[in-house]
């Protein structure tokens, strides 16, 4: 992708933002036209000469690549850019980040990999369509340390460079200040965030956090709005951020891409984490925070798995009690290390046993949903639609986990980005199904006595 920023520092302030939201979706931004698929032209509309000076940009990246996304103030006014340049792929005004992703994903449709991608696919493609102004991806570094035999990230993102804890905490900042009410913490891995820098320290708001997972997690407590952890390997350290779950820092739920149970094909996968020490770990985590949700994905039918290595995967299961998890059958990815591995599991085999997790796990799932029936959750509200309002509770995470159907939505008066308390009266294999509770009255200092 190709950028043109201009205009005031509210308009960079865009550009900043549609520029994280670019990588964070895996384009790589480019310097030169001739290198750009897309390029995308930020525009000012504030004065005439603001305005000459957008149109002879636009006019500039038509004349040297010819596919250009408008967007920004002068976005306004369709008009004046259509009748100087007809051809621009999309106009759109400004802070309009959905509509700029919209005309990306359009012209240049992002390449999805369910191995490789941190975010889930959009959801554009099932006919739902959230504009989720109230939730934001937060990334906190590039690339990856790791070598997992079926992966390609490092070599093509190379090794881990860590944000410095400052900068990602200021961007978290003016993320809350622009309406966002749930932060979702993306790395490749989050667990690892820092070690290049030696957890460098960095100040923000007048105190010191250092470049460090906890560190970063006490550091977005300070915002007052939900923090969501995803991509955490099941390190040791990880044990120090369990206390502040349990104290309401940050979110009671961490995403762990677990990928096996067996020792021997973890190996084969060349894993981070020691394996046999994970369900211990497990188990410890929920003595120390018991409302913490699980999320896992893994592959099965990876190349070499025996029955009895699948059989110990659905045994792990079994003992993990994971709340959430995904699955994929593995499959070959250009260039990864894995495609080399004997005994490839046939195709047949490999769905056969994707069925049967899934089947084992849906069980497990079904039971922990059904265990918060007559509970009360804390829920965010996602959309509203007539009476009915989707919302998620903190066990949810938007796109890849279950919601929370709250009935009585409409008659409440929710609307998206409304955290709300929730009476959970059913429940199915995914989805929780309840009732919003009304808000407590504020409570009235008594009136004085008069004689
Ligand atoms: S931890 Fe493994 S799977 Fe994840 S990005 Fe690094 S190399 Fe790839």
């Amino acid at each position: 992708m190709g950028f043109v920023s201009l205009g005031c520092p509210k308009a960079l302030v865009d550009s900043e933002r549609i520029l994280t939201q670019l990588r964070v979706e895996g384009y790589d931004l480019v310097q030169t036209y001739d290198d750009a698929d897309v390029v995308v032209v930020n525009t000012c509309g504030f004065i005439d000469s603001a305005v000459e000076e957008s149109l002879d940009a636009i006019g500039e990246a038509m004349a040297e690549n010819g596919r250009v996304i408008v967007t920004g103030c002068l976005g306004k006014r369709a008009d004046v850019i259509r009748e100087a340049h007809p051809d621009v792929l999309a106009i759109s005004g400004p802070a309009d980040y959905s509509s700029v992703m919209t005309a990306v994903h359009a012209a240049l449709p992002p390449t999805r990999n369910a191995f490789l991608d941190l975010l889930p696919a959009a959801q554009d493609d099932v006919g739902i369509k959230l504009t989720p102004k109230h939730y934001a991806y937060l990334k906190i570094s590039e690339g990856c340390n790791h070598r997992c035999s079926f992966c390609i990230i490092p070599s093509m993102r190379g090794d881990l460079v860590s944000r410095p804890v400052d900068q990602v905490l200021r961007e978290a900042e003016k993320l809350v200040m622009g309406g966002v009410r749930e932060l979702l913490v993306v790395s490749q891995d989050t667990s690892a965030y820092g070690v290049d820098v030696r957890y460098a320290e960095r100040e923000w708001r007048g105190r010191a956090y250092q470049t460090r997972m906890k560190s970063l997690c006490e550091g977005l407590s300070q915002l007052g709005v939900w923090s969501r952890l995803h991509y955490v390997y099941p390190y040791p350290h990880v044990d120090d951020v369990i206390p502040l779950m349990a104290e309401g820092k940050v979110l009671p739920y961490l995403d762990i891409p677990f990928q096996h149970a067996s020792p021997r094909v973890l190996r084969l996968m060349k894993r981070p984490g020691a394996v046999e020490k994970t369900l211990e770990r497990v188990q410890n985590w929920r003595r120390m925070c018991p409302q913490l949700t699980l999320r896992s994905t893994f592959i099965v039918g990876f190349p070499g798995e025996t029955e009895a290595e699948f059989e110990e995967l659905l045994d792990f299961l079994d003992e993990a009690q994971l709340d959430r998890v995904g699955a994929f059958a593995y499959s070959p990815v250009e260039g990864a290390a894995a495609n080399d591995l004997p005994d490839p599991v046939p195709e047949d085999v490999k769905q056969e046993r994707l069925a049967r997790f899934m089947e084992r796990q849906a069980e497990i799932s079904a039971a922990r949903l059904e265990a918060k029936v007559g509970t009360v959750q804390q829920c965010l509200v996602d959309m509203v639609d007539g009476e009915l309002a989707i919302a998620r509770s903190k066990a949810d995470a938007p796109e890849i986990d279950g919601v929370v159907q709250i009935q009585n939505g409409g008659e409440m008066g929710l609307k998206p980005g409304q955290f709300v308390d929730v009476e959970i009266m059913g429940s199915d294999e995914h989805d929780l199904f309840g009732e919003a509770l009304a808000p407590e009255p504020a409570k009235l200092a008594p009136l004085p006595m008069h004689a």
